[in-house]
C-alpha cells in the first residue's frame, strides 16, 4: 500500500519571519497525524530557520528547485550540497511554472533528477499538459513524452524514491481542477507507462500525486481514485487551515 504524500509548495510568497509563524501553526494542526507523508516547500531564503522548527515533526522540508552540479560559477542557482546543508530531503523538480516561464526542458530535469537520486533527495518530479494540447487530444502523448525523457537512465533501484507530480498546467493557481476520474485517467495512464519501463512490481510501488488547485473541498474526491497518491498543493498551501484540512482529508483510512 502506498503511504499519500501531499506537499505544500509555497512559490515565491512569505518571509523568514511569515514562514516561522506558519510552520509553527502547522505543527501544531498537524500533530501527531500519521498515515500520510507531509512535506512543505518554503521559499530558499526561510529553509535554515525552518531545519531547526521541523526537527522531531512530522513535516519534511523541501525545495522547490535545485540545479544538477555540486558548485561552480553558476550564478542564481542552488546546489544539492547547499540543500542538503539546510535539511532539505525533498526536492520539487521541473514544475510547470521552471518549465513555462524559466525554459526548463526535460532533459535538464532528467539531469537534475540523476543529481537529485544520487544526493539522496527524494525528489518530486512534474509533469503535465497545456490547455491547448489537452484541447487537441495530445494530452496523454505529452505526459508520456515528460516522463520517459524525465527518468531517462534512471534505474530501478532509485526510481523507487522518485515521486511523480502530474499537474495539467490548465489547473494549476486557475482555480480549475482536474475531476477525479481525469486526474485517475491520466494518473492509469503513468503508472501503465512505469509498468513497460520498471515491471509491474516497481509501478505499483512509485507514488504519483496530483496538483491544481487542490483545495480542502476536493482532496476526498481526487482521494478515491486507486491511482491518486497525494497531491502537490500550492495556493491552498500558504493557509495552515486549508492545508492542514487537506493533509487530514489525503489519508486513506
Ligand atoms: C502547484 O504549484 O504545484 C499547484 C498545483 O498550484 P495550485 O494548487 O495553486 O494550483
Amino acid at each position: 500500500m502506498r503511504v499519500p504524500i501531499i506537499g505544500g509548495n509555497w512559490k515565491m510568497n512569505k518571509t523568514i519571519n511569515e514562514a516561522i509563524n506558519t510552520v509553527e501553526d502547522l505543527k501544531t494542526k498537524l500533530e501527531g497525524v500519521e498515515g500520510v507523508e507531509i512535506v512543505i516547500f518554503p521559499p530558499f531564503t526561510a529553509l535554515k530557520m525552518l531545519q531547526g522548527l521541523l526537527q522531531g515533526s512530522n513535516i519534511g522540508l523541501g525545495a522547490q528547485n535545485m540545479y544538477y552540479e555540486e558548485k561552480g560559477a553558476y550564478t542564481g542557482e542552488i546546489s544539492p550540497l547547499m540543500l542538503q546543508d539546510v535539511g532539505c530531503r525533498y526536492v520539487i523538480l521541473g514544475h510547470s511554472e521552471r518549465r513555462g516561464y524559466f525554459g526548463e526542458t526535460d532533459e535538464l530535469i532528467n539531469k537534475k533528477l540523476k543529481t537529485a537520486l544520487s544526493f539522496e533527495f527524494t525528489p518530486v518530479v512534474c509533469v503535465g499538459e497545456k490547455l491547448e494540447e489537452r484541447k487537441a487530444g495530445r494530452a496523454t502523448e505529452i505526459v508520456e513524452a515528460q516522463v520517459r525523457k524525465c527518468l531517462q537512465g534512471i534505474g530501478p533501484e532509485e526510481v523507487k524514491r522518485v515521486v511523480i507530480a502530474y499537474e495539467p498546467v490548465w489547473a494549476i493557481g486557475t482555480g480549475e481542477t482536474a475531476t477525479p476520474s481525469q486526474a485517475g485517467e491520466m494518473h492509469r495512464f503513468i503508472r501503465k507507462i512505469l509498468k513497460e519501463l520498471y515491471g509491474e512490481e516497481l509501478a505499483n510501488f512509485i507514488r504519483i500525486q496530483y496538483g491544481g488547485s487542490v483545495k480542502p473541498e476536493n482532496i476526498k474526491g481526487l482521494m478515491k481514485e486507486e491511482d491518486i497518491d497525494g497531491a502537490l498543493v500550492g495556493g491552498a498551501s500558504l493557509n495552515t487551515e486549508s492545508f492542514a484540512k487537506i493533509v487530514k482529508g489525503s489519508r486513506r483510512l
